[in-house]
Formats: structure tokens, sequence, C-alpha cells
């Protein structure tokens, strides 16, 4: 579905100036990316898989360059504001690409001269159409049952999963049995809100195309957009990917967020993970902002300011 654009022209942009923009239901963000797919010659949109639901899993790549850097966000329901990040840091980067200037200080044709940029701005739609009270009766029924069986996670808004209760984030095979046992153990060892690793590696079709994608692609870096912490998190296991500490420190300093390794409890199975364990290439997963998820969406520009000049240099490397 590549430029599939059938707007008018007259679908105004997610970020207009002096609008507070909408939050990301699927339905929006689509708009939004055909938007750009429509307005941006040099922007590509295609489709790389499919949710629980059905709704397509969409990316669009920008820039000419050798290296190639792809960023993710709302592998989690309930840290969708990654999503708004993402889509106003694609924004700007286009447009600044199509007019000239800068993008946090980096001349932005430049860094779509030198890098190929690809984007997955919402890899979690059904579960971000839960949270934001977008899906129907009939498909929330089915969430809340799960949601039954851990009644003190808040329902729908301590959702992090698919649709089906699997955890996105700890379904790559990367330690995957070490997730099971931690979470197990803590347990979640049922379909869950959050933390459920799934009957296997792979199995919810939102984090096995990705990673099919990502065989395909074979990315220089990856950066997987969460929420909350300001706390950039680049190891995995015992791997030490080349370069992956010298930029890790560079986005820690454009940003103002901490450079730090993973928690053991938590440096399992998730993308990340799985990338440097694949590819012994650098690799981050990026808490963006502070508080309690969902952040909300007045958070958006503070977040925005640490943060695009993050994506910024992890494009220019
Ligand atoms: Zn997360």
């Amino acid at each position: 579905m590549k430029k599939s654009c059938n707007c008018s022209g007259k679908k105004l942009p997610m970020f207009s100036p002096g609008d507070s923009p909408a939050p990301p239901s699927s339905d929006t963000v689509y708009l939004e990316m055909n938007r750009l797919a429509g307005t941006y010659p040099f922007v590509t949109l295609s489709e790389y898989g499919r949710s629980v639901l059905g709704r397509p899993l969409l990316y669009i790549c920008a820039g000419t360059g050798a290296r190639r850097v792809w960023i993710n966000a709302s592998h989690h329901a309930n840290e969708w504001i990654t999503t708004m990040v993402l889509l106003k840091f694609m924004n700007e980067l286009f447009e600044k690409a199509q007019t000239g200037g800068e993008i946090s200080g980096f001349d932005a044709k430049t860094l779509l001269r030198n890098a190929r940029l690809c984007f997955m701005p919402l890899v979690n739609p059904d579960g971000v159409d839960l949270v934001l009270g977008k899906l129907d009766q009939i498909e929330v029924a089915d969430a809340r049952k799960v949601a039954n069986n851990y009644p003190f996670i808040p329902f729908p808004s301590g959702w992090k999963a698919n649709l089906r209760g699997i955890d996105l984030n700890l379904q790559y095979p990367a330690n995957w049995e070490k997730a099971k046992e931690i979470k197990f153990a803590q347990g979640f060892t049922s379909p869950a809100p959050r933390d459920y690793v799934g009957p296997a590696p792979l199995v919810a079709p939102e984090s096995r195309t990705l990673a099919a994608f990502t065989q395909a692609g074979s990315p220089d870096v990856t950066l997987s957009l969460h929420t909350q912490g300001e706390v950039i998190y680049w190891r995995f296991a015992d791997f030490d990917p080349p370069g992956a500490r010298e930029l890790g420190e560079k986005l820690a300093v454009a940003s103002g967020y901490t450079l730090s390794t993973t928690p053991p409890e938590s440096d399992n199975a998730g993308y990340k993970d799985w990338f440097i364990q694949e590819w012994n290439r650098p690799g981050y997963t990026v808490e963006m902002g502070q508080g309690e998820n969902p952040l909300p969406i007045s958070d958006l520009d503070s977040i925005y300011a640490h943060t695009a000049p993050l994506l910024a240099t992890a494009a220019n490397g």
C-alpha cells in the first residue's frame, strides 16, 4: 500500500500550530501517516503486518543514506504518548527536509542524505485503541475478561498488552525462558493486561511481524520508545555492540536522560534485547518522561523537547 494516500488535501495535520493534537487512536495515526506520505514525495508508506484485530501495522521510511536507523513506538498500549512523540518528530523532520532547515541542530536534508530512517509509530494499535476507549463493546468485553483475573491493574489505563493479553515486549526470543520464569514467579501466568510473556516467543502477530520485518531489513541501529523514567537502556546480557556505548552517551547528552544498563529482571525478551542478540548492533530502549502511565497528552511538548534531539542524534550517528 505504498503511497496509499486518498486524502483530499483538506485533512489537517495532527500537529497544526495552536491546536492540541488528538490522542493517537489507530484511525488518527493512519490518517496522519497517509497525510505525511501524500505531502512529502520523499516519504514511503507501507505495511509490515496486521494486528490481532486485523489493523494494519504501518511504517514510513525516508532518506537515501546507507545507515539504516529504525524507530518504533507503542509496543505498550498505555505508553501511546510515544506514538505522538514519534509522529511529531516525523512531521518536523520531513517539513525541514522539504523547506530546508535544522531539526535539533542538525540539517534535516543532510540527515536524510546520510541515513535511511524507518518509523513504526504504532506497534500495538489494538491495545492503544483499547486504552483510548476506541474499541467496540464486544472487543472491550473480551479484554475486560482478561483484566478481571488481575484486579489490581486498573482497566483499561493499566493495559500494556495486545488484545490477546500478551505483552508484546516480552515476546522476542532473547532469554524468553528467563523472562517467563521471572514473570510467572510474579504471578503473570495467563493472558493479562501486562507482563504475560505468551505461550511461546513470537506468537503475537504484532511482535512476530515486526521481528520478521526487522530480519529482512537488517537495520544498523534501533530505538524502541517507551514511557517512563527518563532513562536509556542499551545493554543485553554480555553483548557489547561496537559503538553502542558511544552512541548511547550521545543520546544521553542530547536528551538529558540517563544511560543505564537494563535491570536484570527486565533484561529479557524485549525487542531491543533480541535485536542486540541477533546482530550485535546498537539497540536502545528509551523510557521517555516521568510519571504514571499513561502519561497525559499535556506532557507531550516537554517530552518532545528532550527527545527530539535524541532522535535527531540517533539519525545522525
Ligand atoms: Zn513499555
